[in-house]
């Protein structure tokens, strides 16, 4: 199998963590990773939750890759909001590719163990409502300025978990 990134090098078995195989490329570091052996891996392990604190963000390449194994396109995953990083998945294969670095990014993240939840629907979906959640209220912050939404924000909040909140929102609603 062949980088999908750099060209003329072959993927070498490397040992992403105790007891895990992938196929890494020597050049850029990168490695793909069949899901079936990280599930293994993850069974294998108590619930670990260890937080790691290491520094390692590599530089995100935007473009789609080609699977080492079948060739065919593989789908860019955000991981989370905190970082711009985007796993790439061979939905055939179902093999992830990792760039350098980014093996340790969901442990930075707190997320050990739930590679395989990133690739489904739901997660994506989370984090396009949280996303959209976050341009709501930059949109606000921005017009009213940081204190006054604070305010608001902390209102809204007190609202929410007012047993009247249907009627504190009409009252705000109907009294303008
Ligand atoms: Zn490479
Ligand atoms: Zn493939």
């Amino acid at each position: 199998m062949h980088c999908p990134q750099c060209t003329g090098y072959t993927l070498e078995p490397k040992l992403l963590d105790e007891n895990l195989v992938a196929a890494s490329c020597p050049k850029c570091e990168g490695a793909l990773l069949p899901l079936l052996n990280y599930r293994h891996w993850v069974n294998q392990r108590d619930a670990d939750v260890e937080k790691v604190d290491v520094e390692v963000i590599s530089e995100d390449v935007e473009h789609a890759k080609m699977c080492p194994k079948c060739s065919r396109l593989m789908t860019k995953f955000r991981i989370d909001l905190r970082t711009q990083n985007k796993l790439d998945l061979c939905t055939h294969c179902d093999e992830a590719w990792l760039d350098k670095g980014e093996w340790k990014l969901p442990k930075q993240l707190e997320l050990a163990g739930q590679l395989p939840k990133i690739f489904t629907e739901e997660w994506q979906r989370e984090l396009r409502r949280q996303q959209q959640i976050n341009r709501v209220n930059q949109r606000y912050q921005n017009t009213l300025g940081e204190e006054d939404f604070e305010k608001v924000r902390l209102f809204k909040e007190w609202m929410e978990q007012h047993d009247n909140t249907a009627e504190i929102r009409q009252y705000l609603l109907l009294s303008v």
